[in-house]
């Protein structure tokens, strides 16, 4: 999400004239695309005013503040940043920007309807919705982003053929709810038509979501991404806790019996999905037998990835009105380690399963070493793949592989001659 935000925005900073630079020194706005799930990130954001604060002694600098920001952090950001964008409202940053720099030009556009200036010329992040309804006691995200808008499916669709008539190889449909797409326009088609849709645009491209929530998760999107020729083998679905007590006090509106039935049918469905997390741990009040059984839930399920974070109270989310943080940090690290080792086990073993097997992988980066090269990519289901090849690899090409090896972090590859 803040990938693609950070792409819509340089658009509307390019149609007011300016260009991009890597180099910082050379800037004359710099910002922030902020992120307040957790507190370390917003931390950084300190970090980045006071180097910014010395350039500004020495010369004109504008800074500037977007993102997922809370009202809290925005009102002690205010003084510190020159302009503040709210990411739902781009089209203030020319009328803001006009008063800090009159000779601007104004362009006028909303979030959904800029055409972003992509990272990547073959890996495009699209948003179709934004914001959050769902309220987990824990979570920034409602109060940053508002309230669940779904982008017209007409704007989406033209988007992504748009994407694939450039030869981009992967669609990357984003959301912090995906499930409940165009929920909030009686008009709009529903999130598994608009994925039947955007399937039938081409061929031979990798189509992914993020992200879904169990809650929503239904048999009639599971049978739509069974049917799909372009879906990518792959799904995140967090679950966060694996204990029913924590999950009802984190508001997540589903059991530990509900998902794992869930996991059940999408495996019945799409034999060989890879399915990968995300866990908090230490949420107040989670007791060592509750951390327990989201141990449990991980072994059963058997992830090839999760992402675990350590609880951290966001000011003015339900959780720090409810509860007090009282998990110690050292209990919260203790369990994080302890997941993490469980699942770095985890996927060694799903890695471990792809040797032998053929498999499409879409070329990252590569790199001289010696005489050869060493290429990394990803396979439809997110795996590393690292392959050895005399000639480096096209970046953003497709190229077959057999896997050969398993490795911690991912697999190896040899080239398969057509
Ligand atoms: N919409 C997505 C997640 C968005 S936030 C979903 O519902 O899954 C991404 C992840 O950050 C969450 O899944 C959660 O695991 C983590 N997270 C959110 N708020 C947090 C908090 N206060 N402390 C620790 N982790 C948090
Ligand atoms: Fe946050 Fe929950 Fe919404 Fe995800 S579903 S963005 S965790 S409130």
């Amino acid at each position: 999400m803040n990938t693609s935000d950070a792409e819509r925005l340089a658009t509307v900073l390019k149609q007011l004239g300016y260009q991009e630079t890597n180099n910082e020194k050379e800037a004359d706005l710099i910002g922030v695309i902020a992120c307040s799930v957790r507190q370390a990130a917003v931390d950084r954001i300190y970090g980045k005013l006071r180097e910014w604060q010395l350039v500004k002694v020495k010369r004109p600098l504008i800074t500037l503040l977007s993102g997922c920001v809370l009202p809290q952090d925005r009102k002690k950001f205010k003084d510190k940043f020159d302009l503040f964008i709210d990411i739902n409202h781009l089209d203030h940053i020319a009328t803001d920007l006009k008063n800090l720099a009159p000779e601007e030009k104004l362009a006028l556009s909303d979030f959904f309807s800029i055409d972003p200036s992509y990272q990547s010329d073959y890996r495009a992040y699209v948003p179709i919705m934004t914001g959050c309804n769902k309220f987990c006691t824990y979570c920034a995200v409602p109060y940053t982003r508002g309230r669940e808008m779904s982008r017209p499916s007409g704007q989406i669709i033209d988007e992504v053929k748009n994407l694939l008539s450039q030869g981009y190889k992967e669609i990357i449909l984003l959301g912090q709810n995906v499930n409940s797409y165009g929920l909030d326009r009686k008009e709009e088609i529903k999130f598994p038509e608009l994925l039947k849709k955007i399937d039938g645009l081409g061929k031979n491209f990798w189509l992914k979501f993020l992200t879904s929530h169990p809650y929503d998760m239904s048999d009639e999107l599971i049978a739509t991404m069974s049917k799909a020729q372009n879906l990518s083998h792959y799904l995140h679905l967090p679950v966060q806790s694996g204990s029913d007590a924590v999950l009802k006090k984190m508001n997540r509106h589903y059991t530990v019996a509900h998902y794992k039935k869930l996991i059940k049918k999408i495996r019945e469905a799409i034999a060989d999905i890879a399915i990968s997390t995300d866990i908090i741990v230490g949420f107040p009040t989670e007791t060592e037998v509750q951390f327990k059984e989201t141990l449990k839930l991980v072994k059963e399920v058997g992830y090839n990835t999760a992402y675990f974070a350590q609880y951290s109270p966001r000011v003015g989310t339900a959780a720090t009105k409810m509860f007090k943080d009282d998990v110690p940090k050292t209990t919260k690290k203790k369990r994080w380690q302890e997941l993490n080792k469980l699942i770095g086990q985890q996927s060694l073993n799903f890695n471990k399963k792809l040797i032998g097997k053929t498999a499409l992988v879409l070329i990252d980066q590569n790199e001289k070493i010696d005489k050869n090269y060493l290429n990394l990519g990803k396979l439809a289901n997110y795996t590393t793949v690292k392959i050895n090849t005399s000639k480096p690899l096209k970046i953003g090409g497709f190229v077959k592989v057999k896997i050969t090896k398993a490795l911690n972090w991912g697999v190896e590859g040899a080239i398969i001659k057509k």
